[in-house]
């Protein structure tokens, strides 16, 4: 009894934020990460990260989303998602990464939060615990209704966004890993930049402190994905090593600054 009440709250849960309002609040939230978060400026890579991503999107499950892809001019191994489409890569993912199958094994990540709907659980959670329960009660439509814009900073908190759960994300590894190959590439790359990760945790510590604060450690995932990665795909395109080529000869990324 009990265990079939919680089980509908969790249901009900994923329910709270329809698609369409979690595509105004993604925009929100994009709108406001654009004017902290400084973005790499150049056609050439900017399309390119582009390319990737809209392919991955066409194998994706879940609402048809409006998916934006943009690159962040930062060093560190990071990438994030927001809700309802945009996804952001850090410049420094392009730098460590030795093929494109591994870009677009993050990239992959990132769309299977979205595709998901993983932002949705997350934005309820951000509303009950930061808004409080009017708030809620006005985003089920019983009250003066919460703007975008309110629910925007309920997912961004301090600038940062809330973390996604660990089963959020194993599940974005999962069903990131069968949209990366569905999409063509080779499904060992995801595998291979969380051992870039795991080595550079060692050897760079820095550069992946954010990716570790927002994400299980490597280890454990390698081991459940090894097995589902298969092998056959696109590994590595002449595109990415010349824009690899081309990122490394511009002037350096900026750091993160620290939260
Ligand atoms: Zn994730």
């Amino acid at each position: 009894m009990t265990r079939v009440f919680l089980v509908s709250l969790m249901l009900l849960q994923f329910t709270l934020v329809s698609v369409q309002q979690e595509i105004e609040i993604g925009r929100e939230a994009n709108a406001q990460v654009r004017k902290e978060v400084p973005e790499l400026r150049d056609a050439q890579a900017a399309a390119y990260v582009r390319s990737i991503g809209q392919r991955l999107v066409r194998n994706a499950p879940g609402p048809q989303y409006p998916y934006s892809f943009t690159m962040a001019d930062y060093r560190e191994i990071n990438a994030f998602a927001l809700p309802g489409g945009p996804v952001w890569i850090n410049r420094g993912v392009l730098h460590t990464a030795t093929n494109e199958s591994q870009v677009a094994g993050v990239l992959a990540h990132e769309v299977a939060h979205i595709a998901q709907r993983h932002a949705a659980d997350q934005l309820t959670k951000a509303t009950v615990a930061n808004l409080g329960l009017g708030l809620l009660g006005a985003v089920l439509g019983n009250g003066g209704g919460a703007s975008a814009a309110q629910m925007a900073a309920g997912f961004l908190t301090n600038g940062v966004f809330l973390k996604f759960s660990r089963d959020d994300e194993r599940e974005a590894d999962q069903v990131g890993l069968q949209i990366l190959r569905t999409s063509g590439w080779d499904g060992r790359g995801m595998v291979e930049l969380f051992q870039i990760l795991q080595q550079e945790s060692t050897r760079n510590p820095g550069s992946v402190e954010t990716f570790f604060s927002s994400h299980p450690p490597p280890q454990d995932r390698i081991g459940r994905l090894q097995g589902m990665a298969g092998s056959g795909g696109t590994r590595d395109s002449q595109q990415f090593q010349s824009i690899r080529a081309r990122l490394l000869k511009m002037a350096a990324p900026k750091s993160m600054p620290r939260s």
